[in-house]
C-alpha cells in the first residue's frame, strides 16, 4: 500500500483537516507556504495520467473541497494556487494523485524548463 494510501486508511499519521467517504485532506510535511494541504482521493490513482471518465465527479469534489478549505483558511479574498504535478517531468513525488493547496501570501513563481531529457 502506498504512503498517501496509508494515510486515507489511518495507518500513517497525519494532521487531517477534511474527511469524507471518497477524499481525505491534510496538512503537508513539509509546507512551503504558511498554509500548505494536500487533498487527495482515497481510491488510489497514480498520477493524473491515469484518470478515467468514471473520476470526472471525483475530481470536480477535490475541486470544491479545496475551496472549502481555502474558504476555512481565510485565504479566498486574496487568493491562493492549487497544483497538481504530473509524473517525473511534472516533478511529483508520491505516486498517488494530490492536489496542492498553496497559500497564505503572495507566491513567487519560476516555473521554467531545464530543456533536459531525463531518463
Ligand atoms: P509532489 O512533489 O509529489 O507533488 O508532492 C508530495 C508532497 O507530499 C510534498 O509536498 C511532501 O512534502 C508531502 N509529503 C511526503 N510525505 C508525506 C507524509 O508522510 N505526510 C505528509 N503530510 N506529507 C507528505
Ligand atoms: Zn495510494
Amino acid at each position: 500500500m502506498c504512503l498517501f494510501c496509508k494515510i486515507a486508511n489511518h495507518q500513517q499519521k497525519a494532521d487531517i483537516v477534511y474527511e469524507d467517504e471518497q477524499i481525505i485532506a491534510f496538512k503537508d510535511i513539509k509546507p512551503i507556504t504558511p498554509v500548505h494541504i494536500l487533498i487527495i482521493s482515497k481510491k488510489h490513482i497514480s498520477s493524473i495520467t491515469e484518470i478515467k471518465e468514471e473520476d470526472i465527479n471525483l475530481f470536480g469534489k477535490m475541486i470544491f473541497v479545496a475551496k472549502k478549505i481555502a474558504d476555512d483558511s481565510g485565504l479566498s479574498e486574496k487568493g491562493y494556487k492549487l497544483l497538481f504535478r504530473v509524473k517525473k517531468y511534472g516533478g511529483q513525488e508520491v505516486e498517488h494523485v494530490h492536489l496542492h493547496l498553496i497559500g497564505g501570501g503572495m507566491l513567487y513563481e519560476d516555473i521554467h524548463s531545464t530543456g533536459k531529457e531525463v531518463k
